[in-house]
C-alpha cells in the first residue's frame, strides 16, 4: 500500500469509532473544546517521537518535562519541597506503583507474610488489579449505600500491622464520591500505615472546584496521590504523575539491576523503553494552560455539572446519586416515586443512546454488609458539555420520557430467553464453577446480539443486566472472550 492508501484506510476505520469531539460520549474522553490544545500535544508528541524515555542521561529532554510536570503537579496538590514524584503511563499504573511501593516499604519494615490493602469497594479497579499483580491480600470495605462515600470508622476498624496500604478517592469513579480523606489518612498515620489518594479522575478538576474539604499534601497522612493528565489535564492518553510525600518512598518506586550483562537498568516505572510522546504532549498542554487555563476549564464543567445534575433532579423517575465532588455524576432510579413512574438508568442509558449520545451502564452490586450499590448510569462532564446543553438537556428529558414506567432488564429472564441448549451449556458451566468452552460464550455474546467485530447491540441494558445475574467469576471469563476475540485474525 503507498503511504496515501494506508492513512486513507486508517481514516475509514476510524469511522466506526465513537466520536472523540463535540461531547457526546460522557466518558472516556476529556475535550477541553479547545483545537488549538489538540494541535500543540500532536505537535509536542512528533517533536519527540524518535527519543527513548528508558535513559534520561542519554535523552536529557524528558528528564526536564517531568520535572516540570512534577512542579506544577506537586503545587496545585499543595505539596511542599518533600514532596516528589514520576510521569507513568495513566491511572492504572500509577496506581500500581503505588501499591507495590508501599507493599515493599512494609516489608522493609519488617512486614512478614501476605500484606493487606484496605480500600472501599468504590476505589478503582486498578486496585483490584494491583492486589492480584503484587500479591495483596484485598480488604473491601463497604460504603454507605445512599451517597457512595466509605466512613472513615469503617475504615478505621481494619488498620492493623498487616495493613501496607489504605486508599480512598478523590471522588471515586462510580459515584463521584468524595471519600473522608483527613479521617483516613490521621487514622492510618496514628497506626503508621500509609494512604493512598487516588485523585486520577479528580486531580486535575479539584484543585479548582470550590466548598470541598481538604483532600491533597495539606492532609498530614497523605503519603501518595495519583492524578492523571489524560483525563482533566486534557493531555492525550499516555500520561499520569504518581507523586510520594517524601523521596524514599518515591525511590522505593524504582527497579534498578546490574546483575546482568547488559545495560544497567532504572527503571522509575512499569516500562522499559517507553515514548516520551505523551509525556511532551502533556506538557506542552500544562504549559500552555497554566493554572489559570485549569480554573478557567474546570469552571466550564463545574457550571455544566450543576445545569446537569439540575436538570436530572428535575426528571421524575431518576435521582443524582449523593453528592458528586468534581465534573462527574452517577443517576439511579428515583425510588421515591410510583413504581409506574420510574426510569431505570439502564434503560435511560440506551434511550439517550438512540438520541446520539453515549452515557456509561454501571451494573447494581451487593456489599459484603448485605446492603445494595444501585445500578447506575456514569456521566463525565468536561469543558465541551458546557457547549452542548441546549441540545444534551432536552434528550436527556426525552430519553426519560421515552422508558418511564418500563421496569429494569432482569438479568434472570434474560438467561431464561436464551436457546435452551444453551442455556443448559451455561448451567452446566455454573454448576461446575468453571468458565463455559469458547464457542458456548460465542454463541452466547450473539445471541445477546453482539457483533462479531465486537460491536455491541444498540441496547446494552440486557448485557448489564447479565453482568449483574451470573457469578463475577463466569461473567469475567465471557468478557474476556468477547474482547479477546475481537483481535483474533
Ligand atoms: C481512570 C481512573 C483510574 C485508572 O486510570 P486509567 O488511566 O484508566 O488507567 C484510577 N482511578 C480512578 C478514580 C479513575 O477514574
Amino acid at each position: 500500500m503507498t503511504a496515501d492508501e494506508v492513512l486513507a484506510r486508517l481514516d475509514a476505520l476510524r469511522q466506526r469509532d465513537a466520536p472523540t469531539h463535540g461531547g457526546r460520549v460522557l466518558s472516556y474522553v476529556y475535550d477541553s473544546g479547545l483545537a488549538e490544545l489538540d494541535e500543540l500535544a500532536a505537535a509536542a508528541a512528533r517533536a519527540v517521537q524518535s527519543i527513548n524515555g528508558l535513559d534520561p542521561t542519554t535523552f536529557p529532554s524528558v528528564a526536564l518535562l517531568e520535572a516540570d510536570l512534577v512542579r506544577f503537579s506537586r503545587d496545585m496538590l499543595h505539596g511542599d519541597a518533600d514532596v516528589v514524584g514520576s510521569v507513568t503511563s495513566g491511572g492504572t499504573e500509577s496506581c500500581l506503583l503505588a501499591v507495590r511501593t508501599a507493599r515493599d516499604l512494609w516489608r522493609a519494615a519488617g512486614g512478614t507474610g501476605v500484606p493487606r490493602l484496605v480500600l472501599p469497594i468504590t476505589a478503582h479497579a486498578a486496585f483490584r488489579k494491583a492486589a492480584h499483580l503484587f500479591c495483596l491480600e484485598l480488604d473491601v470495605v463497604p460504603v454507605d449505600a445512599a451517597t457512595g462515600i466509605v466512613r472513615a470508622d469503617d475504615i478505621a476498624a481494619r488498620l492493623a500491622p498487616d495493613v501496607a496500604l489504605v486508599v480512598v478517592s478523590a471522588p471515586s469513579y462510580p459515584h463521584a464520591a468524595l471519600d473522608p480523606v483527613g479521617e483516613v489518612a490521621a487514622r492510618a498515620a496514628e497506626h503508621g500505615i500509609a494512604c493512598h489518594v487516588d485523585a486520577c479522575i479528580g486531580g486535575f478538576a479539584l484543585p479548582w472546584w470550590p466548598h470541598l474539604a481538604p483532600w491533597d499534601f495539606t492532609v498530614e497522612g497523605v503519603t501518595s496521590i495519583s492524578a492523571d493528565l489524560h483525563k482533566f489535564g486534557y493531555a492525550p492518553k499516555g500520561a499520569s504523575v504518581l507523586l510520594h510525600r517524601g523521596r524514599q518512598r518515591h525511590r522505593a518506586q524504582y527497579f534498578a539491576t546490574t546483575d546482568w550483562p547488559g545495560y544497567p537498568v532504572v527503571n522509575p516505572t512499569l516500562l522499559g523503553s517507553k515514548p516520551a510522546g505523551p509525556l511532551a504532549a502533556a506538557w506542552a498542554i500544562v504549559q500552555h494552560l497554566g493554572a489559570e487555563g485549569f480554573h478557567t476549564l474546570t469552571e466550564r464543567a463545574r457550571r455544566a455539572t450543576e445545569a446537569l445534575r439540575a436538570a436530572i433532579d428535575g426528571i421524575e423517575g431518576l435521582r443524582v446519586v449523593g453528592d458528586p465532588a468534581g465534573p462527574l455524576l452517577a443517576v439511579a432510579t428515583d425510588d421515591a416515586v410510583a413504581v409506574g413512574r420510574r426510569v431505570d438508568p439502564h434503560r435511560w442509558a440506551d434511550a439517550a443512546r438512540a438520541r446520539g449520545w453515549l452515557l456509561q451502564q454501571q451494573p447494581a452490586l451487593r456489599q459484603a454488609d448485605g446492603s445494595q450499590l444501585a445500578r447506575t448510569t456514569h456521566l463525565t462532564i468536561t469543558a465541551v458539555t458546557e457547549q452542548r446543553l441546549p441540545e444534551l438537556v432536552p434528550d436527556l428529558v426525552g430519553a426519560a420520557d421515552d422508558v418511564r414506567g418500563m421496569p429494569g432488564v432482569d438479568g434472570s429472564h434474560v438467561l431464561a430467553s436464551l436457546p435452551p441448549e444453551l442455556g443448559s451449556a451455561l448451567a452446566h458451566a455454573l454448576a461446575e464453577g468453571a468458565a463455559p468452552p469458547p464457542g458456548v460464550m460465542a454463541a452466547l455474546l450473539a445471541g445477546l446480539g453482539v457483533g462479531a467485530d465486537g460491536a455491541l447491540p444498540t441496547e446494552a441494558a440486557p448485557l448489564t443486566a447479565l453482568i449483574e445475574a451470573l457469578p463475577s467469576g463466569l461473567v469475567e471469563g465471557v468478557l474476556i472472550e468477547l474482547i479477546a476475540s475481537m483481535i483474533e485474525p
